[in-house]
């Protein structure tokens, strides 16, 4: 029988989840996009207007996440293409709004008012940045960036989220058992480790030396296991290297070796005991 090395997500998709993403997701792109427009409308500083998109497309990505983790849907191209949608509706929101607030006359409902009254901002100009006041072509660059990023992130967010997580087919749940080791020796040659993980040899793993705990440079493993029926372990492993910034804060940047490696108890074990 062939059995994957690595856990996937199964790509199902409950009702009850789908009701959840189907309820909480439009009621995030509403809320979210609305405020936004208005918060856009009245906030002096382009600098922080600028940072906004990312709040937005975080947000709704966090709903989306939610309604998945809350739905159990074990699918990242549901929950991403929901998260795009998503992200586009709270865009066309945040217009309605900010059109709204500077006075139009027009709702959610008005596409065709909306397109118009945007494409009149757009000849005369919205704001203006070191003195210049960019109109048309430039204005419409930057509003599509704006989307973009909106987009992205409303998208992105949950699916980078669900790629994180692992579901127990058997018990229906989420695993919430995690535990992560480190520092150990980084890992010199992926190539020579993932040939050996691929021959089914796992004994492979079990070679990690604890080193001390101010390297620069280390390893890092993530033991996940199903509390439930004690029959699913996964286990991740990813370099970490640690840098300071000017101010001396740590910063650790992780480079991923492998995620959600399937293992016996024995070597889970093993592990946990490094
Ligand atoms: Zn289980």
């Amino acid at each position: 029988m062939h059995h994957d090395l690595f856990y996937r997500h199964s790509g199902k998709a409950p009702i009850a989840g789908l009701l959840c993403l189907g309820v909480a997701g439009p009621a995030a792109a509403l809320v979210l996009g609305w405020i936004y427009g208005y918060a856009i409308l009245w906030i002096p500083w382009v600098y922080l207007a600028a940072v906004l998109p990312l709040l937005l497309g975080a947000g709704v990505g966090a709903v989306v996440a939610g309604s998945a983790r809350l739905g159990k849907i074990r699918s990242v191209g549901l929950v991403a293409v929901s998260g795009a949608a998503l992200g586009v509706a709270a865009t066309y929101v945040q217009w309605v709004a900010w059109l709204t607030g500077a006075g139009a006359e027009l709702g959610l409902a008005d596409v065709g008012l909306v397109r118009a009254a945007i494409g009149a901002v757009a000849a005369e100009g919205a704001w203006s940045v070191f003195g210049w006041e960019p109109t048309g072509g430039s204005l419409y660059a930057i509003w599509g960036l704006e989307g973009l990023v909106i987009v992205a992130l409303s998208a992105g967010v949950p699916a980078g989220m669900l790629l994180d997580w692992a579901f127990c087919e058997n018990c229906d749940g989420w695993l919430t058992d995690k535990m992560e080791m480190a520092p150990f020796d980084p890992v010199r040659d992926e190539q020579v480790l993932k040939n050996r993980l691929a021959r089914g040899d796992l004994a492979a793993l079990l070679g990690f030396e604890r080193v001390d705990l101010a390297r620069a440079q280390f390893a890092k493993l993530t033991l996940k296991s199903c509390s439930g029926c004690q029959r699913f372990r996964l286990v991740s492993l990813h370099n970490v290297e640690r840098s300071y910034d000017k101010e001396g804060k740590e910063d650790l940047s992780e480079t991923e070796i492998f995620t959600h490696l399937e293992v016996d108890a024995s070597t889970y074990d093993a592990l946990s005991k490094l």
